[in-house]
């Protein structure tokens, strides 16, 4: 992995290889293109920074017609350690009301993000509000659980594919553990 390198830190392991997630994100493509409807106006809704990468392949892999926007919700700083705290710093522009809303995630973890968001975005009366996430660590039951997920992911700290390690190793192809 001699591209991996990042201060202080270096990949130890790929666990799932950028192979391994073009199948799969094809997968999801083709599934979510069959849950929706065009008179859904379904918005695909990725949460930044991690879901950046996974977001551009997964639009791509749908064939229905949708539109894209982004937000943006801090519970970790540069630690490893969530803090329980969710911030919104960027909020969607686009109108949730009366349309189908798939909430893209890159990793649930504590689900603490989800737990904090979705009722926020549920406030604003989206017709449908489902989240799709690359990976899953199942170490809680969340309610409700993602609709669609990539992985389940090992309980290891992961970057790579748009996760990072206090910013770096998102450019990584792969995901692998730290
Ligand atoms: P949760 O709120 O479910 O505990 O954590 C969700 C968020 O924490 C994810 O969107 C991600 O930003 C971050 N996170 C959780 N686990 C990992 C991990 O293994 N690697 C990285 N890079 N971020 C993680
Ligand atoms: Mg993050």
């Amino acid at each position: 992995m001699a591209d991996a390198t990042g201060p202080g830190r270096t990949p130890q392991r790929v666990v799932f290889s950028a192979e391994e997630i073009a199948q799969r994100v094809r997968e999801l493509g083709t599934e979510i293109s069959a849950a929706y409807g065009e008179e859904d106006r379904l918005l695909v809704l990725g949460l930044l920074k991690g879901s950046f990468i996974f977001m551009a392949d997964l639009v791509r892999a749908i064939s229905l017609p949708h539109q894209v926007d982004f937000l943006v919700a801090s519970s970790y700083g540069a630690g490893k350690v969530s803090s329980g705290d969710v911030r919104l710093l960027y909020d969607p522009a686009s109108s949730l009301a009366g349309r189908a809303v798939l909430v893209v995630e890159d990793i649930v973890d504590s689900g603490t993000t989800l737990r904090r968001l979705l009722p926020r975005l549920q406030a604003r009366d989206p017709a449908s509000l489902e989240v799709c996430a690359l990976l899953h660590k199942r170490l809680e039951v969340i309610d409700p659980e993602p609709r669609w997920v990539g992985f389940d992911a090992p309980n290891d700290f992961l970057v790579g594919y748009g996760l990072d390690y206090a910013e770096d190793f998102r450019h990584l192809p792969y995901v692998a553990s730290l």
